[in-house]
């Protein structure tokens, strides 16, 4: 170079090559095992790709969706503690997609699963849970435990009716919670579900649900997603609508509430939080908590600096979490729900879905639908809530073929 073209450039000199260096080799990260392989685990690989963190999946099945894309699947019995030792050979940190695992089994194998076993014993039953909150400060419905209905019948009572009945493990989507009128429904509900371990709780006469998504990493860092609004359908959530239509105190509320609760299980990893919103009551209740990536959270995987899987990942392979704050004014996310028994791909749909303006279409690519059961889901970004909200019945519409 002439020192004519220096000046012309009006950059600093760039340094005669020395000798050849060889790149410090980088090991590649160790990999991060997901008990479970359903949508989650599918819509936490592109996260863990973006973060260069390879994924490992134990699935039920081998059609299961996370299957289909992560670099390495492990396929059988969720609990079984020989795959699961597997799944964590030479893995930094082990974590879940579902909540229904047998604690007893995974203790003896003392791997570093993340939310840790400690954290997860209170939450896997809805009766435990809702102790554990209770017990930390936090607001929940009145609720009591079911033993027999003669027995418990003056707390029935006293709870006041109707009554919401839930099963204590096992429940998801709507299945094994029930809103009973009388003490005669509740018994042939009850009846009907075998008498299984359940509860009871006060019914809530909400203005809306929210929900939240808090993380925390193994530092302690902790980041709590926008505040959001659910709306369910036969108790099966089918809208999710960022930012949540609620006054500043009550994100407030929801905010402390989220923090205090990841602190009171020490948790790390990812958290979602619903609740109930009775400005009559003028309260939030926390409803459910799960302790890992939730629907209400799927959202952000447009929306937000930092999507729920990208932040889950962050939390438990010990790096610094993202900015969880929303990068656009108005989401709104709706489920597409099995409507029917079938084995059908549904492409002309998902086509039209994504001709919407704004719209992002996730299909998770299940072998087979079935009446409520989630096959994949359309996120719809916009400045106005009105037009988004306009365009998310336009995909309710296309979805049931009612367009
Ligand atoms: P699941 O674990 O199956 O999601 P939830 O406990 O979240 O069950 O209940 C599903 C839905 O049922 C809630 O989103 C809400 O619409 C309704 N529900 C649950 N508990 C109550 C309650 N105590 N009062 C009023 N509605 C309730």
């Amino acid at each position: 170079m002439t020192l004519l073209d220096r000046f012309a450039n009006n950059r600093p000199p760039v340094p005669e090559p020395g000798p050849e260096l060889t790149p410090e080799p980088t090991a590649p990260a160790a990999p991060i095992g997901v008990i479970g392989g359903g949508q989650l685990a599918w819509m936490l690989n592109p996260a863990a790709q973006k973060l260069g963190l390879p994924l490992r999946v134990l699935a039920s099945h081998a059609q299961d969706p996370a299957v289909q894309v992560v670099s390495e699947s492990f396929i059988g019995d969720l609990s079984d503690p020989i795959l699961i030792a597997q799944l964590a050979q030479d893995a930094q940190a082990v974590t879940f997609e579902n909540e229904f695992v047998d604690l007893e089994q995974l203790r003896p194998l003392a791997l570093p699963f993340y939310p840790s076993l400690d954290s997860l014993a209170p939450l896997l039953d809805k009766y435990t849970q809702r102790q554990h909150l209770q017990q930390h400060g936090l607001p929940v419905p009145r609720f009591h435990n079911l033993t027999s209905l003669d027995a418990d019948l003056d707390k029935l009572n006293d709870l006041g009716w109707p009554l919401v009945l839930k099963a204590r493990r096992q429940g998801y989507d709507g299945r094994g919670t029930e809103i009973v009128q009388n003490p005669e429904q509740l018994a042939r509900v009850w009846q009907g579900w075998g008498q299984v371990p359940a509860l009871v709780e006060q019914f809530v006469p909400f203005a809306a649900e929210l929900a939240v998504m808090v993380s925390r990493s193994r530092s302690g860092e902790i980041a709590v997603h926008p505040v959001v609004e659910t709306q369910q359908e036969n108790q099966v959530c089918h809208r999710v609508i960022a930012p949540a239509r609620v006054p500043a105190e009550i994100q407030q509320a929801v905010e402390t509430i989220a923090r205090d609760f990841v602190l009171s299980i020490d948790g790390v990893g990812i958290f979602g939080i619903e609740l109930f919103w009775v400005p009559t009551w003028n309260a939030v209740l926390v409803n459910e908590v799960a302790p890992r990536p939730h629907n209400s959270g799927h959202f952000s995987i447009e929306a937000c600096v930092t999507s729920q899987f990208e932040q889950h990942l962050r939390a438990v392979a010990g790096l610094p979490l993202g900015d969880p704050a929303l990068q656009v004014p108005v989401a709104v996310m709706v489920n597409l729900l099995g409507y029917e028994s079938a084995q059908h791909d549904y492409v002309t749909e998902r086509q039209q879905l994504s001709q919407l303006p704004g719209a992002h279409v996730h299909w998770y690519g299940k072998s087979e639908a079935r009446p409520g059961r989630k096959l994949g889901h359309v996120t719809l970004l916009g400045d106005d809530l009105d037009q988004v909200l306009a365009l998310a019945d336009r995909a309710d519409l296309i979805w049931r073929r009612q367009a």
